[in-house]
C-alpha cells in the first residue's frame, strides 16, 4: 500500500541512498524536506554579500527542520519494535515527535520546561495527542532526565543525540548543493543543542566526497547572547533569551559544533536578543517571511558581521529553522499592528482610510 498519493515525497524517499535505512524500515512520510531556497535581494546588500539565500525550513510539515531528522528517528524506532518514543524539548522537537508518533500509532512522551514553551508549539503537542510532562527545570535538565529514563524503560529517545536525527537533518545540505550547483561560501545557522550545525557539516562533507560540491562552506553558527555556552567556553546554568528554541545552556552536540567551526574555518558567535528581533522584523517586513525568533539568529549574525565590515561579498545561505506562527506572543509584542475600526460600508472604509 502506498503511503502518499502521486510521487511520494519526503526525506526517506528522496534521500534513501544516504540514510541508514533497511528493507524493514517503514517508509514514513508527512512530506518533509524539499524546502524552498529563496534569494534575499533586500538583505544581501545590508550584509555585504553578493548573494544571500534563505532555506525555508519553516515549510516542513510541523513548521520546523526537526521533521527531517524525526522522520528517520521514528521510522528506525518503529523498525526496532519500539511502541513509544520520548524527547526533551523547547517545543519544536516535541511538536515533530508527536506528529510522527501519531502517524505511526505509537505513544509519545515529551518533557518540556514548565511555562517556557511557545504557545503554537504547545498547541501542536496537545493536538497530536502526546503525553506532556512539564518539568520544573530547564531544557538541559529535561534532556538529562529523558536520557536516563530511556536507558531504563523500553522507550526510544528521539532527541538529536540519536544519530538517526542527525542523518535525516544532513539532507538539507544536499538539497542546498543540488539547488545551487555547489556548496555556498558561508552557511549561517542558529545554534541551540547544536545538532543541526553538526548535521549540516556532515552533509556538506559528504556532498564534497560525492562530487556534489567543489568546496566546503565556512560554518557560521550563532547563539543568543544569554544562552551562548559555546561562545563563552562554559555551560550556562540559567540560559535566557527571547529565542526559546535556542535557550540551551549545555548543548548535547557541543563537540560537533566546535568541529564544524574549526574544520570549516568558520565561527560561532553571539547575537543579542535585540539583534535577533531586528532580523526577525526585517525578514517579515522586507521579505514576507514570518519566522520564529530563534530562526532569525543566523540572519542577525550575518547582518552584524556585515555591519562590522567582516563579510566581503560571496554567496551565503541562512537557514530559517522554524515558522513564526509557533510563537504568536513574540509576534504580538514585536509588531505594532496597523488596525483601524471601520463601519462595514464603502463610505465607512473610505472614511477610516481618509480617502
Ligand atoms: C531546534 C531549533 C533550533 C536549534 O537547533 P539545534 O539543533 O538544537 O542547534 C533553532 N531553531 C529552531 C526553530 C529550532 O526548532
Amino acid at each position: 500500500m502506498s503511503v502518499a498519493a502521486g510521487k511520494p515525497r519526503g526525506v526517506l524517499f528522496r534521500w534513501a541512498e544516504i540514510l541508514p535505512l533497511t528493507e524493514k524500515t517503514p517508509r514514513l512520510t508527512l512530506g518533509e524536506g524539499d524546502t524552498p531556497l529563496v534569494r534575499s535581494v533586500a538583505l544581501e546588500g545590508l550584509c555585504g554579500l553578493d548573494e544571500l539565500w534563505l532555506k525555508l525550513e519553516s515549510c516542513n510539515p510541523t513548521g520546523s527542520f526537526k521533521d527531517r531528522g524525526m522522520v528517520v528517528a521514528v521510522a528506525k524506532a518503529v523498525e526496532s519494535g519500539a511502541k513509544a518514543i520520548m524527547c526533551a524539548s523547547t517545543g519544536n522537537t516535541s511538536a515533530s515527535a508527536a506528529a510522527y508518533a501519531a502517524r505511526c500509532g505509537i505513544d509519545c512522551f515529551v518533557l518540556v520546561p514548565g511555562g517556557k514553551v511557545a504557545a503554537g508549539k504547545m498547541a501542536q503537542a496537545v493536538a497530536f495527542g502526546s503525553r506532556i510532562l512539564e518539568v520544573e527545570g530547564n531544557f538541559d535538565q529535561a534532556l538529562n532526565a529523558a536520557r536516563e529514563l530511556t536507558a531504563k524503560h523500553p522507550v526510544a529517545l528521539v532527541n538529536s543525540v540519536n544519530p538517526n536525527r542527525i542523518a535525516g537533518q544532513k539532507t538539507a545540505a544536499f538539497e542546498i548543493c543540488e539547488a545551487l550547483g555547489d556548496a555556498p561560501g558561508l552557511l549561517a545557522i542558529p545554534v541551540g543543542n547544536a545538532g543541526n550545525i553538526t548535521a549540516y557539516w556532515q552533509g556538506f562533507c559528504e556532498c564534497a566526497e560525492r562530487g556534489l560540491a567543489n568546496a566546503h562552506p565556512r560554518m557560521m553558527g550563532f547563539q543568543a547572547a544569554g544562552a551562548a555556552p559555546i561562545v563563552l567556553g562554559e555551560k550556562v546554568e540559567r540560559p535566557q533569551t527571547v529565542a526559546s528554541a535556542i535557550r540551551i545552556g549545555n548543548p548535547a552536540s557541543w563537540k560537533g559544533a566546535t568541529s564544524a567551526r574549526d574544520e570549516s574555518g568558520g565561527l560561532i558567535a553571539a547575537v543579542t536578543d535585540e539583534e535577533i528581533l531586528e532580523a526577525y522584523r526585517l525578514l517579515a517586513r522586507r521579505e514576507g517571511l514570518f519566522v520564529e525568533p530563534a530562526s532569525a539568529a543566523g540572519v542577525a549574525g550575518l547582518l552584524k558581521l556585515g555591519r562590522e565590515g567582516r563579510l566581503r561579498g560571496g554567496r551565503a545561505v541562512a537557514v530559517l529553522t522554524g515558522n513564526g506562527l509557533k510563537d504568536p506572543d513574540t509576534a504580538a509584542a514585536q509588531h505594532t499592528p496597523d488596525i483601524t475600526r471601520a463601519e462595514a460600508t464603502v463610505e465607512g472604509v473610505e472614511r477610516a482610510l481618509g480617502w
